[in-house]
């Protein structure tokens, strides 16, 4: 039996595009200057930096002055979120309780060290109320932190609104854009947003290399410190050929963004809708619409989501159980039992991520491996459990 795979997993990384290939190759080995150094091989690094900068700004509508370039996701977070800290002199955050262990872990951090994290709550669709916000500002408040889009579910924040609650009160806005970028339109010139996150492997760049969102005007204050490297807001000598990849990714990125949430969203929709005519006791985690295209989270009722999971790998379709980060962990979703799945139904979810690359041909497999996958778990199933 030929087996071909289908990745269906693209919250947790993405393929590099060939052409992001293409435009790092060059400067492991021909431009490999220190892109600090005076002389014309220095120069070259400094300038295809530059350029990657122009291009990330262009897609987050960004100036280039306000482009960071950190080693990816968590980085970004956790300098975000210190700098707040650490420049107003405060001791407490707001955010929401299903955030990326980016930010979850690190609050939990700075717990143990006196910091007063408030994680808000989300309803059962994984929505945030932004007057929850409003409410949870307090005078010792640093800053507010709340992901754009969750990785497990998809589910879209009010970014606009909380960025615009928090510029009213005088209190600093992050947000964990890890899994919007690329798969929705960011303008954030027009937007009440001091920082924001982006990590280059979930939309077509290399892994290893993301950027921190500083908006200018905004105190600042390194994670990092050494050279004078990023204007002296991140040290370390540049990874060139990642910030060159990451970059021209961005550049495809803005170029395509459209036309891949119509396509993704499309087969995405297709996906969903077929599965939960095929099956009883199916449903979507998170928000019907409010979520990005490509996120499809599904609670199978009486299927262990390890087992799916394995059955689905046998046949080549790779599918996951919570986040990337979470695998391999025996607790239940964090997220989902926040939006008030039971542990069982927890462990009975599955994260199903389309990407650029999938096909309708690849989805139609998918989605008819994914029935039988569950019908035939279901018949092996004692009769007391499947009635439960
Ligand atoms: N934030 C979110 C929402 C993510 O999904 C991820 C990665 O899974 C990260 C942060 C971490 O990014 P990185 O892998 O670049 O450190």
């Amino acid at each position: 039996m030929s087996r071909r795979l289908i990745y269906l997993d693209n919250n947790a990384t993405t393929a590099v595009l060939p052409e992001v290939v293409r435009e790092m190759v060059p400067f492991f080995s021909v431009y490999y200057g220190n892109a600090s150094s005076a002389y014309s091989l220095g120069q070259e690094s400094r300038e295809a930096v530059q350029s990657a900068r122009r291009r990330v700004a262009r897609l987050l509508g960004a100036s280039e002055e306000e482009i960071v370039f950190t080693s990816g996701g968590t980085e970004s977070d956790n300098t975000a979120l210190w700098s707040a800290l650490w420049t107003s002199g405060k001791r407490e955050l707001v955010t929401t309780a299903v955030e990326h262990p980016a930010v979850h872990r690190f609050c939990q951090e700075l717990e143990r060290d006196g910091y007063r994290v408030r994680r808000l709550p989300v309803g059962s669709d994984g929505r945030l109320d932004p007057a929850d916000v409003a409410r949870a500002i307090h005078p010792e408040t640093a800053a507010v932190s709340v992901m754009w889009a969750n990785n497990e579910t998809g589910v879209l924040f009010p970014i606009r609104e909380i960025g615009e609650i928090c510029r009213a009160r005088g209190v600093l806005f992050h947000t964990d854009a890890v899994q919007a970028t690329a798969k929705l339109p960011i303008a954030l010139a027009e937007m009440s947003v001091d920082f924001l996150s982006v990590s280059s492997h979930k939309f077509g760049g290399p892994k290893g290399v993301g950027v921190l969102y500083v908006r200018q005007g905004v105190p600042f204050r390194p994670y990092l410190w050494g050279g004078s490297q990023e204007r002296g807001r991140r040290a370390g000598t540049e990874n060139v050929a990642a910030i060159v990849g990451m970059g021209r990714a961005a550049e495809l990125a803005s170029e395509r963004q459209s036309e891949y949430a119509d396509r993704v969203g499309k087969l995405r929709d297709k996906f969903e809708r077929t599965i939960l005519a095929g099956l009883t006791e199916v449903r979507i985690n998170g928000h019907p619409t409010e979520r990005v295209p490509n996120t499809s989270n599904l609670c199978f009722q009486n299927v262990e989501s390890e087992a799916l999971l394995l059955e689905l790998d046998r046949q080549g379709i790779q599918a996951s159980g919570g986040s990337a980060c979470s695998t391999g962990s025996a607790k239940p979703s964090r997220v989902l039992v926040e939006m008030g799945l039971s542990v069982r139904e927890a462990f009975a979810s599955v994260r199903f991520s389309l990407g650029w690359n999938n096909t309708e041909d690849e989805i139609d497999h998918a989605t008819a491996a994914v029935v039988a996958a569950v019908r035939r778990i279901r018949e092996k199933l004692p009769v007391a459990l499947v009635t439960e």
